[in-house]
């Protein structure tokens, strides 16, 4: 019987990650689960996922700021699952502030997991699907990767690098039957967007529910977020025979957003 391929999916304990990891699972890839949950947590969502959708799963809590950590969690995967087939960096993080006023510590963090995580994961799993002479690599960049917004420094400059990097990537590996894209959401409705929802309904005096509105009609024509499910479904046709020749790409999923 031929083993399933697997997929390695940062970040996917929440958000679009974990809509990608249930979206893939659902077509029967095993999975590497990750993300910052507690051990005990990270390894009961992973056993669930198993037992919901017959594959094989593992946890990791690594961090991504830790180049070593990415190291072990690469081997674990190889080790537990017998390699990575599909590599999706989606694991990210954000700060706004005006440029001037831009904690340094949080610009570290930021380029640290939004762009040097993927340089990491990608130096590891390429020679993998070298020797396979198949990969998919789907890095989660942004709208930001394309355009940019005020108060974000660290995130466009993290997510232009993501972009770029892609590009590279593809060149290099167009020959192999590895193919590496980026997609670029424009507003997904996750838990990564709570604070700036919350930062206008204060300045504004506004509930929630209005700030929301406005956040998103502030950028995007289409005036509705995007569920995470759809990023995953995405993923799903990148990594399919139908998208064998899409490589070196920049995607965008954003109402719009960059066509104005
Ligand atoms: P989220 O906050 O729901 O999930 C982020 C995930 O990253 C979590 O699993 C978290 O544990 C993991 N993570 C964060 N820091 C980590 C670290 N140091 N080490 C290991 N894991 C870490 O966010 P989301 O909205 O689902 O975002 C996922 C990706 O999509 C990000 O790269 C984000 O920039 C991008 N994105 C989001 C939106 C949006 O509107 N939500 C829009 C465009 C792009």
């Amino acid at each position: 019987m031929a083993m399933n391929k697997v997929a390695l999916v940062t970040g996917s304990t929440s958000g679009i990650g974990l809509a990608t990891a249930r979206v893939l699972a659902g077509h029967g890839y095993d999975l590497v689960v990750h993300g910052l949950l507690p051990a005990e947590e990270g390894q009961r969502l992973a056993r669930q996922m198993a037992t919901e959708f017959g594959i094989s799963t593992l946890f990791s809590g690594a961090d991504l700021t830790q180049p070593q950590a990415i190291a072990g969690l690469i081997t674990a995967a190889k080790d537990t699952l017998g390699g990575i087939d599909i590599l999706v960096n989606n694991a990210g993080i954000q700060h706004t502030a005006p440029l001037h006023e831009f904690p340094a510590q949080k610009w570290d963090a930021i380029i640290a997991v939004n762009l040097s995580s993927a340089f990491h994961t990608m130096q590891q799993v390429l020679p993998l699907m070298q020797a396979k002479g198949w990969g998919r690599i789907i890095n989660i960049a942004s709208v930001h990767g394309l355009v940019a917004s005020v108060n974000k420094a660290a995130y466009v400059a993290a997510k232009h690098g993501l972009v770029g990097l892609s590009k590279v990537a593809a060149l290099e590996n167009a020959a192999c039957g590895i193919t590496v894209n980026a997609i670029c959401p424009g507003w997904v409705e996750t838990p990564l967007i709570n604070q700036q929802i919350e930062d206008i309904a204060k300045a504004q005096n506004i509930s929630l529910e209005q700030a929301k509105v406005a956040l998103i009609t502030a950028k995007q024509p289409l005036p509705a977020m995007a569920q995470p499910s759809q990023i995953g479904e995405l993923v799903h046709f990148l990594c399919s025979d139908a998208a064998a020749g899409i490589t070196g790409a920049s995607l965008p999923i954003d109402g719009a957003w960059t066509a104005q």
